[in-house]
């Protein structure tokens, strides 16, 4: 067997598994709509490269013309599934277009050009679906993946698009390297499919870079937030405690602990039932997080207890937040509770300024000023007092 047959061979089982492989994630309901559009894709280049592999006992058009469509019309598919997994509009008027006008133009090169013509035409046309496709990722994921990973997962597109770009560039200079049989053996020919084999690896490695870094992100985000309300949760806000304590040891930099607790939360269960409860929850978590700065953490980190840690700020500073807070919550005026039940919290505040305190005898101080708070008739803030002699 000529080694480029071989090479197309294993292509194809390559693409093969390929299809299977989207196919499971598919099922598995991960990122469905674009797996199942890369389930396809593999599907149509595997057609493509059939027919490419019996190109010397198929009519040209067959092993040329139909084999180049399917292919391209296989790798469009890749494209719609990136914009579909991006949440991007799907372009398929645009696809659509050059589609037909490709295969208008590799008809004709096929009737009446030369071989290098056909070659560059169907390079373009590829060329241009990756470079799309690498665009979507890097413009459309940064905001979700981050500049860095999204570019990242973009390379792999990139660089496949460059191939397509230099093959349409090379084949009208170097019209020998176009091997018109897969029987060529010339060592031109055998290179350009064992570069099809590398790019079909780099293009799946791009694919599932992008499901994973999904995937990663999202079990990142679940790990850290409370469901409820979407900020932190106690793990993630325990981690930052632990970053400020570091930062004051190394920095002298003082920072400032809230620790928020809904008054009466349980009448509001009672008259208005859990869910309704629940839906007070997320107002005050929303209106905590419009309260703080950027640079402020705000946790949930208890069924009705929230804990705001709010960097390089003192006593001062803390108690200004506190009782913005205190008022903004009074202010509150949730749907759920129709008007008929007012809504208050009660603050404790605890500044760390000495370095070497535990975290835990500073929550300790931190819980007593919200008990002096509550046992103080409530709606109110109280400041703890200071981590005692070192
Ligand atoms: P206090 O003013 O002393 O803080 O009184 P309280 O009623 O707010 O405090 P208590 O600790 O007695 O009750 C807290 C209530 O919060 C009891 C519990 O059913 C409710 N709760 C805890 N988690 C959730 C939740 O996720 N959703 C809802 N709706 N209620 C919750
Ligand atoms: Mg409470
Ligand atoms: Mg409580």
């Amino acid at each position: 067997m000529r080694t480029t047959l071989v090479v197309i061979t294993v292509v194809l089982l390559q693409q093969g598994l390929v299809a299977a492989l989207w196919a499971a994630m598919a099922w598995l309901r991960l990122s469905r709509g674009p797996a199942l559009h890369w389930a396809l894709a593999a599907a149509a280049v595997c057609a493509g490269l059939v027919l490419v592999g019996q190109r010397d006992s198929l009519p040209e058009w067959a092993g040329f013309w139909l084999a180049s469509g399917l292919v391209l019309a296989g790798l469009m598919a890749v494209r719609r599934g990136v914009a579909l997994f991006a949440r991007r509009p799907l372009a398929d008027a645009e696809q659509a277009a050059i589609w037909g006008l490709t295969m208008a133009a590799l008809g004709a090169a096929l009737a009446a050009g030369p071989r290098w013509l056909f070659v560059s035409i169907i390079s373009a046309a590829l060329c241009h679906v990756f470079a799309a496709t690498a665009w979507t990722v890097r413009r459309h994921l940064a905001g979700e993946f981050g500049v860095r990973a999204a570019t990242g997962c973009a390379v792999p597109f990139a660089l496949i698009a460059a191939v397509f770009a230099l093959r349409t560039v090379f084949a009208p200079v170097l019209p020998q390297s176009i091997g018109s049989s897969v029987h060529t053996e010339g060592a031109a020919n055998v290179a350009s499919t064992l570069v099809f084999l590398v790019a079909g690896l780099l293009l799946q490695f791009g694919l599932l870079a992008l499901v994973m870094a999904r995937l990663l992100l999202r079990l990142r985000h679940q790990s850290e937030h409370d469901e409820l309300t979407g900020l932190l949760n106690r793990r993630a806000i325990g981690q930052r405690l632990r970053e400020e304590a570091e930062r004051l040891t190394r920095y002298g930099q003082a920072y400032s602990v809230l620790s928020i607790d809904l008054d009466h939360f349980k009448t509001i269960n009672d008259r208005f039932g859990h869910p309704a409860g629940d839906a007070v929850l997320r107002d005050v978590g929303r209106l905590l997080r419009q309260v703080g700065r950027s640079v402020d953490h705000v946790a949930r980190v208890g069924g009705e207890e929230f804990w705001m840690l709010i960097p390089s700020t003192g006593a001062e500073g803390a108690l200004q937040v506190a009782e913005r807070l205190r008022r903004a919550v009074d202010e509150l005026r949730p749907s759920a509770l129709r008007g008929e039940l007012p809504l208050a919290v009660s603050i404790g505040v605890a500044v760390a300024d000495r370095a070497g305190e535990p975290v835990e005898a500073l929550m300790q101080r931190l819980d007593a000023a919200l008990y002096r708070a509550k046992a103080g008739g409530r709606n109110r803030v109280e400041l703890a007092a200071g981590p005692g002699p070192a």
